[in-house]
């Protein structure tokens, strides 16, 4: 099975490419290299005779069609995106022409192609999605996101992914382009490119640097190691029915204070500093202009459909991931030097 991934130099991109070689899909990579991509993430893979790699920018429609005539896959995945809220919120544009407009040029390239080959139904559309479409939730830990819930984005990032979301669903009612959807909570492991979270925590830690908390901390998010994600999206896009969604989340609700205290432990227990706690480094900083307040997963249709589960607990994810940054300097250094890293970002009213 040939599987076309967009968006594999990112970071769930490149666990989804490792993970389909490393099983022996065929697996061609079609990237624009902005600069939240990094090749080094398929160092591991990059000379398996199962992998290739096309520079494409989803913007230009003829050179998305020479790519899937040429690699004539049997499924695409689709991850590229411009995904960091808080760029969204400096310059919007750049997420309308990538993930609205992109994700309309590679649904028409991707229709176009089907039907040419005779309209097979095995082909697949597989577009991943964020729950983040869904809005915000209440503190109330009963309330969680299904795929029933109502569209509510809230960021230039968010509506942009719902308006694609959207797109997709039409590909699929009007043309009977066979699609599935997943929405997943917010993602972390080895490769998160250094201007989120988790990394950005770790690294100003590192770095003896305050570390950035957002408003007052209690934003709650719903963690997924990205190595579990990538095993489901490969399910999803196997397995899934068509024209359905799939939520995937990791069952490991934090709210951003208790995170970034977390890591702040795991950090005092794995390269202990001199003097004091890694958390004495927590400064509260200007919150996100519309930060949704809680973001939860209800799993259980992924979890009766495809017996698909995560494996990963947040503490022993958290404890993989500061490992992997102790050990992977050379991977992230050089990216702190990438045009907006280590700078506050989005934070216009
Ligand atoms: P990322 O920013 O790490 O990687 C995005 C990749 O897409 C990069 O390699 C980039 O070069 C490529 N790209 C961007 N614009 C492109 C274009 N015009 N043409 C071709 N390639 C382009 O993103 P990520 O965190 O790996 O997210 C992947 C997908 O998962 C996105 O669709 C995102 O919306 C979704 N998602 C991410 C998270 C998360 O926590 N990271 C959560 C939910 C959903």
């Amino acid at each position: 099975m040939r599987i076309l991934v967009t968006g594999g130099a990112g970071f769930i991109g490149s666990a989804v490419v490792r993970l389909a070689v490393s099983r022996g899909y065929d697996v061609v990579n079609l990237d624009a290299l902005t600069y939240a991509a990094c090749l080094e993430n398929l160092a591991s893979i990059e000379d398996q005779p199962n992998y290739s790699f096309e520079k494409v920018d989803l913007r230009q429609r003829n050179a998305i069609d020479e790519a899937v005539e040429k690699h004539k896959p049997d499924a695409i995945m689709h991850l590229a995106a411009e995904s960091h809220v808080d760029r969204s919120i400096d310059g919007p544009e750049d997420f309308i022409d990538t993930n609205i407009k992109g994700t309309y040029n590679i649904l028409e390239a991707a229709r176009s192609y089907w039907e040419r080959i005779g309209r097979p139904d095995g082909f697949r559309f597989h577009h991943i999605s964020t729950d983040e479409v869904f809005g915000s939730l209440p503190m109330d830990k009963s309330v969680k996101f299904t795929e029933e819930t109502p569209y509510d984005p809230r960021s230039p990032y968010s509506a942009s992914k719902a308006a694609s979301d959207h797109l997709v669903r039409a590909w699929n009612a009007t043309y009977g382009l066979p699609v599935v959807l997943s929405n997943c909570s917010n993602n972390y492991g080895p490769y998160h490119f250094p201007e989120k979270l988790i990394p950005v925590t770790i690294l100003n830690a590192l770095a003896g640097k305050p570390l950035p908390i957002y408003g007052d901390g209690s934003n709650i998010r719903d963690w997924l190691y990205v190595e579990d994600h990538a095993d489901a999206l490969i399910e999803v896009m196997k397995n899934g029915q068509v024209g359905r969604s799939y939520n995937i989340g990791g069952n490991n609700e934090a709210s951003n204070l208790d995170l970034v205290n977390a890591l702040c432990a795991i950090l005092d227990e794995l390269h202990p500093k001199s003097i004091g706690n890694y958390a004495d480094q927590i400064t509260f900083v200007a919150d996100r202009p519309g930060h949704d307040a809680r973001y939860a997963i209800d799993a259980t249709r992924i979890q009766d459909e495809l017996g698909w589960e995560p494996t990963v607990t947040l503490e022993e994810g958290l404890h993989k991931t500061v490992r992997w940054y102790l050990d992977n300097e050379t991977w992230w250094r050089p990216l702190q030097q990438r045009e907006g890293v280590g700078k506050r970002l989005g934070t216009k009213v």
